[in-house]
């Protein structure tokens, strides 16, 4: 069985883009537009010889109830109902938010092993990067740039080792 990994976090973080690296297809749609991404999306990567799939998902918005955003939140929970682990993913250039202490909280409730990633870290001080983050209480981030590759290989080592 391939471990399927789950890439979950808040709108335009880079979900899409890592999955893009992940997957090497242009399929996940990327955009400047929060949310795009309405549904779960799968792929398979590989790291060496070892095949995982990767579920992109739409923004993760856990306060909202109603509407679309309430059925993205609905589509991400069910990629995290069945993935071996699940990535959560946020944003460097935007530090911390309320948003993402909510997800933290969630994401931790569901009893998967959770791997927390920092996205667009590029030409960032890896210190100042993983500190803003420690007090999610999920342990030390892996810093990464899905953009320019960076990180992403050590990354997905951890989250396999996890599965
Ligand atoms: P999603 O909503 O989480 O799927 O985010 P996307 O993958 O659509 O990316 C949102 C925006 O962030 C796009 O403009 C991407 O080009 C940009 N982005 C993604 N990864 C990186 C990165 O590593 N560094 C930088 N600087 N921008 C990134
Ligand atoms: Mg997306």
């Amino acid at each position: 069985m391939k471990p399927v990994i789950a890439l979950v976090g808040r709108p335009n973080v880079g979900k899409s883009t890592l999955f893009n690296r992940l997957t090497r297809s242009r399929d996940a749609l990327v955009a400047n537009l929060p949310g795009l991404t309405r549904d779960r999306h799968y792929g398979e990567g590989r790291l060496g010889e070892r095949p995982y799939l990767v579920v992109d998902t739409g923004g993760f918005e856990p306060v909202v109830k109603e509407g679309i955003v309430h059925q993205m939140a609905r589509q991400t929970q069910q990629a995290i109902d069945e993935a071996d682990v699940v990535v959560f993913i946020v944003d460097a250039r935007q530090g911390m938010t309320p948003q993402d202490s909510l997800i933290a909280d969630h994401l931790r409730k569901t009893g998967r092993p959770l791997s927390l990633v920092v996205n667009k870290a590029e030409g960032m001080k890896h210190s100042a990067v993983v500190a803003d983050f420690y007090e999610l209480g999920l342990g030390e981030p892996c810093a990464i740039s899905s953009a320019h590759g960076e990180g992403v290989r050590d990354m997905i080592e951890h989250a396999l080792e996890l599965a």
